[in-house]
């Protein structure tokens, strides 16, 4: 019972549990989509099912810069998988992009508070209140400025981590 106790892995830092990261695995799994058409696929194919490109080639572009293409897609289930995956994933370099496609799309409401929650992941691992005070401030939708505008009131997990005075 110690022994599995001690085993488990605890990740303080990050506010993840063992079944927290087995969740997360599973939803990287289910995330993981071809760069060219965009269909689901396995994490680990090598040429996807649906239209066949050897994803191989695809390996000049960075993972995150695939997922920021995405946000372009005509799709809002594809968009829908590229904003969590960048949350999940604490692109830093998605801010500015995730912030793009929330204002492009000023009435998929759905759309803009996933945003803001991917933004809230991203600025846990390390960034600053930019992009979430911009869309706190210029989202069309009144649900999708005051969520923006009520984790700019929370301390970001690095932050409460480091300083204990907030505590
Ligand atoms: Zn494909």
């Amino acid at each position: 019972m110690e022994g599995l106790r001690l085993g488990v892995k605890v990740s303080v830092a990050a506010g993840l549990d063992a079944s927290e990261a087995r969740r997360k695995e599973w939803l990287m799994r289910e995330l993981a989509f071809c760069q060219n058409c965009y269909a689901r696929i396995p994490i680990d194919a090598a040429i996807c099912p649906h239209c066949h490109t050897s994803l191989r080639d695809w390996q000049e572009k960075t993972y995150a810069d695939c997922l920021i293409d995405a946000l372009q897609h005509l799709l809002s289930e594809v968009r829908m998988r590229a904003i969590i995956a960048l949350g999940w994933r604490g692109e830093c370099v998605a801010e500015k992009p995730l912030v793009d496609c929330a204002l492009r799309h000023p009435i998929d409401v759905i759309e803009g508070l996933e945003i803001v929650n991917s933004l809230r992941l991203i600025r846990d691992s390390g960034s600053d209140d930019t992009a979430l005070r911009h869309l706190s401030l210029y989202h069309a939708a009144r649900a999708v400025r005051t969520m923006a505008a009520e984790i700019l009131r929370e301390f970001p997990l690095w932050q409460k981590g480091t300083n204990l005075a907030h505590d």
